[in-house]
């Protein structure tokens, strides 16, 4: 039977049967938590989309909202709010009132997983979710994937071979899209590692918006 993708995965997808558990296994420890698939958070008629990994264990997969919860929004929302796709303050809660602006968050696989390290397999059954989300987004003219796993399974939902467009951080890359052309920037992960190795820093972060920004002018 084909499962019936659509823009954001039922809460209770049985795809992945590694991550189903993993769910479950959360849910009998934190049951106060979301432990389930994060939808997209942002606007259906946003220009931008943000293509992260997948939720983490205390912080997406637990408020229910990518990037909250944990510090894995702190510098990805800090800089949305510096660039004007957002507004209110973000604080770690998915009732923060943060609304954000011509923009979208979304995760390439959306279950938590195990060591925040998903197959190949998860990444290629979660990507016909990805599919139906670049397809209703009918504004979408710019992707930024944050990290190489964002970006391969990007590459793959538009049916673009992976040499055809290396990851590299701050490479810029031109696609066709379901609803017509989209540029795709790629970034390090925001992630704590990546920052607090230097990996990624603050201004190498605000640079990528920079270049989104010469695409998006406000
Ligand atoms: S990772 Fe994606 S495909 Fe796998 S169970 Fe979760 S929502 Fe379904």
């Amino acid at each position: 039977m084909t499962f019936a993708y659509t823009p954001e995965a039922p809460l209770d997808c049985p795809l992945c049967p590694r991550l189903v558990a993993y769910r479950q296994a959360n849910a009998i420890e934190e049951p106060s938590w979301h432990n389930a698939p994060v939808r997209s958070f942002g606007s259906d008629d946003a220009r931008l989309l943000i293509i992260g990994l997948a939720p983490g264990r205390g912080g997406a997969n637990k408020t229910g909202r990518p990037f909250t919860g944990d510090w894995a929004g702190d510098l990805l929302y800090a800089t949305l709010d510096k660039y004007g796709f957002s507004r209110g303050i973000y604080d770690q809660r998915p009732d923060d009132g943060l609304v954000l602006i011509d923009a979208m968050i979304t995760n390439a696989v959306r279950c938590v997983p195990p060591e925040n390290k998903p197959t190949g397999e998860e990444a290629n059954l979660c990507r016909g979710f990805l599919v139906k989300r670049l397809q209703a987004l009918p504004q979408l003219k710019v992707m930024v994937c944050l990290g190489k796993i964002s970006h391969d399974n990007t590459l793959k939902a538009l049916g673009v071979r992976l040499k055809e467009a290396p990851f590299k951080h701050g490479a810029q890359y031109t696609l066709e899209g379901p609803n017509g052309p989209i540029t795709l920037i790629d970034s390090y992960h925001c992630s704590r590692y990546n920052t607090n190795t230097g990996r990624l820093t603050t201004a190498m972060f605000e640079a990528i918006f920079d270049q989104v920004r010469s695409l998006l002018p406000q």
